[in-house]
C-alpha cells in the first residue's frame, strides 16, 4: 500500500537486473539524489509508461455514467432490508459517479437523506436534502422529501423553520388534484402528526439535563514553546552528533500532560487494503465499503454523507468547503491521476502532495535549489545555509540581523533557531540515501519519473483550459523540463524520507454487530502523513508517551511520569507488548536503520529465553511455565515434565481455530452454541497455556460478549475481569488497551444496573483514557453520559412512608 503495487515493483526490479553493470554502478555510486534521479529517469522508456498506464486502468477512478443507477438500486435493496448503513454507503458510491446538476446525483442524495433519516442523523439528512435540491431534484418527487425535512426540523427543535415548511406544504399540496386519494390521506395524517409534535415541543416540560461540559482548554497546549511550534514549553530541542535531534523534558511532566499538538504538514487517506477489481471478475462495480467512502479525503473527518469531486469518483469530502480547499491546494493536479497514484502507492502520493503544498507556501523557487544542495547530505551543510535563509525570508522570518548572517543551529530550524511545522522542516528530515538499497532507489526514482511525465502532459492540458481562472494560490505544476527535474528530486527525497518519517494516522473504529450492547473497538490506519514536530521524537519500544489523532491533528501526551532532563520518546511501531525483542530489533534495523538500545530491549535480551507470558505454555502436571527451545521443560525445580514445542504449537493452532469458530457463531447470534464451544476451549486452554496467554484473553472476552448478549451481566463481568487481567499483564495497567477493556466492563455494569461497580469502573476507565486521549474523546464522552445517568437516578425508597 505504501510502496507501488507488486506488478510494477517486479517489473522495475527485472529492468534493474537487466541493466549493464556499468550503468548499475553509475547509479549506485551517484553522489546526490539529483544524480540518482537524472540517471534513473533517463532509462524510463515509453513501453514502461505504457505498462504502468495499463496497471492504472485497473482502478475505477473516473465517473461511469451507468454506475449511479446500479448503486441506487443496490442501495434500495439494502434499504428494504433495513440495513441503512450499507444503503448509505451505496448511495454515496452512486453520488460519486454522478455528474453535478443531473437527476442522477439529486436522486442519490435524496435516497441517502432517507437512509440517514432512518439512522437518526437528522443534521446530515438536512444537508443531503439541500444538496438534492441544489442539483435539481425533480418536482414530482418533492413532497416526500419536504415531509422528511419537516420531520428533521421538528426533531431538532427548529420549530419556526418546520412551521414554515408545514404551511408551504399545506398551501401547495392539499388542494392539488394530482395526488391520489390514498397519498392525500397520508399527507394529511403526516401533517397533522407533525403539527402535534411542534405543539409538544413548544410547551417545554421540565428542565433539560445539564449539558455535558467539554473542557476544550485541555485540547490546547498550556504554554506554547518559543523554540518549537506546536510543542509545549515543557520540552526543549537538543542535538547530539551521535543520536541526532531529540526532545528533552525541561521540567517534571505528569501523565496525561499534552506535549505536542500538530496538524499534519501533508496527509493522504489510505485507500484501504482492497485490491482493485480486475475486469471480468465479480461485478463491474465495487460494492465493498472502504475508508474512502467513510472519511473526508482532506480533513479525514468521519462522515456518512460525503460530497464527491466533480471530476472523479474516488475523491470524496465531508463538505463543499473541504472539496474546494483540496481542489485549490492539490486536487486540481491530482484529479486526473487517480489510477496512477493508486498504482504507485501512498508514499509516492504523499511525496507529490507535499511538493504541491510547498508551492502554496511560496517556497517553490528555492525548493529545487535547496533540494539539489542538501539532497545527499543528511545534515544541513554550510552551503545550504544561504538557501535556508532565503527560505525563511520568503516565509516572512527575519533572515539577517544588521547585515550579518545568522547560522541556523539545528537542522530544520530557521535562522532564529525556531523549528516549525513547515516545508523547511520537512525537507530536512533524513532521507537515509546511503542506507537504502540501489534497487529500492531505482524503483522510487522511476516511479517518480513516470509521475513527472504525466504531470508534464497534464499541466500542458491545464494551462490550455484554465487560463481564464488564474488563482494565484492554486496548485500549479511546472511545465518546463528543467523545473520538473527539481520537482522530481524533491519527490524522490520525500519518498525515501517516508520510510522512516511517515506517521500512520489512526482512528478507533467500533466493531461488532449493530445490535450488540457492548461495543468493541479496534485501531485502524486511516492515512499516512508527515508531522515535522512529531518526527523530532526518537523511538523506544516502551515509550513514555501516547499518540492519538483527531482529524489530521496529532496529539502526544505523556503516558507516564517523565522527570526533568529525560528524553521524550514514542514508539515507531514495534512495541514491546506486541513483539519479542529479536523481531523488534530486526524490524527497526531494516526499516529505520538503527539498533535499538532502549531499556525494554536491554531487559528483553536478558530475559529472551523465557519468552513473554502472553505466548507461554505451561506444564500440564504442575502448572508452572515451560521453558526452552524445541524441547520445553518445566520451570519448577521439583518437576521433571517436558514437552515438544511442535506438539504444543499444533495444539495451540487447533485451539485457535476452535475459538475462531466460536467467535463466528457469536457474530451470527448463535449464543448458546458459542458459549458451549467457548467453555470447551477454556477448559482445553487451562491444560497447556499460561493463564496470561493472549488466546485465554480472547476466549474470556468472547464469553463476556456472549453472556452480555444474553443479559447475564454478572457472568459477563466475571469473564471480562479475566480478560482484563491478560490485557494488564501484556500492555500494563495504564495502557490504552486497558482503557478500552475497562470501557467495555463499565458498559456491562451499566447495563446490568450494578451501580457501585459501574461508577467505580467508569472512574478507572476515565482515568486511563484521559491520559491517552484527553477529554474530547468519544469513549470518555460516553462514560460521562453513563455517569450522569447513574447519578441522576432517583434514590431508592427508604421504606413505606405512612
Ligand atoms: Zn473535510
Ligand atoms: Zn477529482
Ligand atoms: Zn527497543
Ligand atoms: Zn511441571
Amino acid at each position: 500500500m505504501d510502496l507501488p503495487v507488486d506488478e510494477w515493483k517486479s517489473y522495475i526490479l527485472q529492468k534493474w537486473s537487466l541493466l549493464p553493470k556499468s550503468i548499475q554502478v553509475t547509479i549506485c555510486t551517484a553522489e546526490t539524489l539529483s544524480d540518482i534521479f537524472l540517471h534513473s529517469s533517463s532509462l524510463l522508456q515509453p513501453e514502461d509508461e505504457m505498462f504502468l498506464q495499463e496497471l492504472s486502468r485497473g482502478y475505477l477512478v473516473g465517473k461511469d455514467p451507468s454506475a449511479p443507477l446500479f448503486y441506487r438500486e443496490e442501495g434500495n435493496k439494502k434499504f428494504q432490508d433495513k440495513d441503512y448503513m450499507a444503503a448509505t454507503v451505496l448511495y454515496t458510491k452512486g453520488v460519486s459517479h454522478s455528474r453535478p446538476n443531473t437527476e442522477d446525483i439529486s436522486l442519490c442524495y435524496a435516497n441517502r437523506s432517507a437512509a440517514l433519516f432512518r439512522l437518526g442523523q437528522y443534521e446530515t439528512c438536512l444537508k443531503d436534502i439541500t444538496r438534492a435540491q441544489m442539483h435539481g431534484y425533480p418536482e414530482r418527487l418533492q413532497l416526500k422529501m419536504m415531509l422528511r425535512k419537516a420531520e428533521c426540523l421538528v426533531t431538532l427543535g427548529r420549530l419556526q423553520e418546520a412551521n414554515q415548511i408545514i404551511r408551504d406544504l399545506e398551501s401547495n399540496f392539499t388542494d392539488r388534484q394530482t395526488l391520489a386519494a390514498s397519498q392525500f390521506q397520508i399527507l394529511q395524517r403526516t401533517l397533522c402528526r407533525l403539527k402535534m409534535k411542534v405543539q409538544e415541543k413548544e410547551t417545554p416540560t421540565g428542565t433539560f439535563p445539564a449539558a455535558l461540559t467539554t473542557d476544550f482548554e485541555d485540547m490546547n497546549l498550556r504554554e506554547e514553546n518559543e523554540q518549537i511550534s506546536c510543542a509545549s514549553s515543557s520540552v526543549t530541542l537538543c542535538t547530539d552528533p551521535l543520536k541526532g535531534r531529540s526532545l528533552i523534558a525541561t521540567k517534571d511532566i505528569l501523565p496525561g500532560e499534552l506535549l505536542v499538538k500538530e496538524d499534519a504538514f501533508v496527509s493522504v487517506l489510505s485507500p484501504g487494503e482492497m485490491p482493485p477489481l480486475r475486469a471480468g471478475l465479480e461485478s463491474r462495480w465495487d460494492t465493498r465499503v472502504t475508508n474512502g467512502d467513510l472519511y473526508c479525503h482532506r480533513c479525514l473527518k468521519h462522515t456518512l454523507a460525503t460530497v464527491p469531486c466533480d471530476g472523479c469518483s474516488y475523491a470524496k469530502y465531508c463538505s463543499q468547503e473541504c472539496m474546494q480547499q483540496a481542489w485549490d491546494l492539490y486536487h486540481r493536479v491530482e484529479c486526473p491521476l487517480g489510477g496512477l497514484l493508486l498504482t504507485l502507492g501512498v508514499f509516492c502520493h504523499v511525496a507529490l502532495r507535499a511538493t504541491l503544498l510547498a508551492r502554496c507556501e511560496d517556497v517553490g523557487k528555492v525548493t529545487r535549489k535547496l533540494c539539489d544542495e542538501i539532497s545527499n547530505r543528511d545534515i544541513c551543510s554550510p552551503e545550504s545555509k544561504n538557501l535556508v535563509q532565503t527560505l525563511s525570508h520568503d516565509l516572512g522570518g527575519a533572515s539577517e540581523k544588521n547585515g550579518e548572517t545568522v547560522e541556523p543551529p539545528i537542522p530544520g530550524c530557521d535562522v532564529n533557531g525556531k523549528y516549525g511545522s513547515n516545508y523547511n522542516a520537512v525537507l530536512h528530515l533524513l532521507p537515509h540515501t546511503q542506507n537504502h538499497g540501489p534497487e529500492h532507489k531505482f524503483l522510487c526514482a522511476l516511479s517518480v519519473a513516470a509521475l513527472c511525465r504525466q504531470l508534464e502532459a497534464a499541466s500542458l492540458q491545464t494551462r490550455r483550459t484554465s487560463l481564464k481562472s488564474s488563482q494565484p494560490k492554486a496548485a500549479v505544476v511546472p511545465a518546463m523540463r528543467q523545473e520538473l527535474h527539481g520537482w522530481g528530486v524533491a519527490m524522490l527525497r520525500h519518498m525515501l524520507q517516508l520510510q522512516c518519517n511517515a506517521q500512520a494516522i489512526t482512528t478507533i473504529q467500533q466493531t461488532g454487530s449493530k445490535e450488540s450492547i457492548v461495543t468493541d473497538s479496534r485501531q485502524v490506519r486511516l492515512a499516512t502523513g508527515i508531522f515535522p514536530v512529531v518526527s523530532l521524537l526518537n523511538h523506544s519500544c516502551s515509550p513514555n508517551t501516547s499518540v492519538s489523532f483527531v482529524s489530521t491533528v496529532a496529539t502526544i501526551r505523556a503516558s507516564r511520569q517523565i522527570g526533568k532532563g529525560q528524553e521524550i520518546l514514542h514508539c515507531y511501531g514495534p512495541h514491546e507488548s506486541r513483539m519479542g525483542v529479536a523481531e523488534r530489533q530486526r524490524k527497526l534495523r531494516s526499516q529505520y536503520f538503527f539498533d535499538c538500545t532502549c531499556l525494554a530491549c536491554q531487559d528483553g535480551k536478558r530475559r529472551a529465553a523465557a519468552g513473554p507470558r502472553w505466548e507461554a505454555f505451561r506444564c500440564h502436571s504442575c502448572g508452572e511455565l515451560l521453558q526452552g527451545g524445541d524441547v520445553l521443560s518445566c520451570g519448577s525445580a521439583s518437576c521433571t515434565e517436558s514437552a515438544s514445542r511442535d506438539h504444543l504449537v499444533s495444539r495451540f493452532q487447533d485451539l485457535q481455530q476452535q475459538v475462531g469458530k466460536a467467535q463466528k457463531l457469536l457474530r451470527n447470534g448463535k449464543l448458546e452454541r458459542a458459549i458451549q464451544l467457548l467453555l470447551g476451549c477454556q477448559h482445553d486452554a487451562e491444560s497447556f497455556l499460561s493463564a496470561e496467554h493472549s488466546l485465554v484473553g480472547e476466549i474470556e472476552d468472547a464469553l463476556a460478549q456472549a453472556f452480555a448478549a444474553l443479559g447475564d451481566w454478572q457472568k459477563s463481568a466475571t469473564h471480562l475481569h479475566k480478560s482484563l487481567r491478560v490485557v494488564e499483564v501484556r500492555h500494563g495497567p495504564s495502557s490504552v488497551e486497558m482503557g478500552h477493556e475497562l470501557f467495555k466492563l463499565a458498559q456491562i455494569f451499566f447495563n446490568g444496573f450494578a451501580i457501585p461497580e459501574a461508577l467505580n469502573t467508569i472512574q478507572k476507565a476515565e482515568e486511563v483514557l484521559l491520559v491517552h486521549y484527553g477529554p474530547w474523546n468519544d469513549e470518555i464522552q460516553e462514560l460521562q453520559k453513563m455517569k450522569s445517568c447513574l447519578l441522576d437516578l432517583p434514590p431508592a425508597p427508604e421504606g413505606p412512608s405512612v
